[in-house]
């Protein structure tokens, strides 16, 4: 009789052997587009993540922030602060139905985005995070071919993060990695207030 444990190293080694395929079949090297979206809790704190890996290898880090403005965050306090050599710009408007000013929305979205189109142009930034780029597509306040092209032409070995629900097929077309965080439960439906360090 096979036991528990010779059942277990068969499995492992089958297990190695796809993932060593794998490796070996992935020879292409260049930068990467992810889009982290859905409704559950980690997207943002994903792409930020993202920012803490690459710092450690001294990569250069652009950040554009679109939709949050009015409530500070430890990314943006920890960035500002400690961090000169990342780029780091904010929209600044706060949320839409705080300002309920479509015209005012979109001149601060256009004006953020001019922001980003020549990070995507400069090969010296290793990593782009766009973070709530999103949203600006679900409420159209930016054009979505644009965004699109700006992204897709993009120096080759240069990554792009970008966060927010929703986005669209279209931009989930042209992202290499797409994952979507599901919301199985949140505290805030229990009545937990958003906890500094944790929540923003
Ligand atoms: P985080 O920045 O924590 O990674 P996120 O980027 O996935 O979150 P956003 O939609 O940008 O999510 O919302 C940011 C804030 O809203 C955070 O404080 C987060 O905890 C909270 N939040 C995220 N998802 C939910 C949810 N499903 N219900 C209630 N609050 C949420
Ligand atoms: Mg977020």
């Amino acid at each position: 009789m096979i036991s528990k444990n010779e059942k277990h190293k068969a499995a492992m080694k089958k297990q190695k052997e796809n993932v060593d395929a794998s490796i070996k079949a992935a020879s292409i090297e260049r930068g990467v587009s992810i889009l982290l979206t859905g409704n559950g809790k980690g997207k943002s704190s994903s792409a930020f993540g993202m920012v803490l890996r690459a710092l450690g290898y001294g990569h250069k880090i652009g950040v554009v922030q679109f939709l949050k403005g009015e409530q500070l965050s430890g990314e943006e306090i920890y960035i500002k602060n400690q961090c000169p050599d990342i780029y780091f710009y904010q929209m600044g408007t706060g949320f839409t139905w705080d300002t309920q000013d479509r015209t005012a929305d979109i001149a601060a979205a256009e004006e953020t985005w001019s922001k980003v189109v020549p990070l995507l142009q400069d090969a010296s930034y290793d990593l782009i995070v766009l973070d709530e780029l999103t949203y600006m597509l679900a409420y159209k306040y930016l054009d979505e071919d644009v965004i699109i092209d700006a992204l897709s032409d993009r120096p080759e070995n240069q990554s792009v993060v970008v966060t927010g629900r929703g986005g669209g097929s279209a931009l989930q077309g042209i992202m290499d990695t797409v994952s979507e965080v599901k919301e199985v439960k949140h505290a805030f439906k229990d009545g937990i207030k958003a906890r500094k360090g944790v929540d923003y």
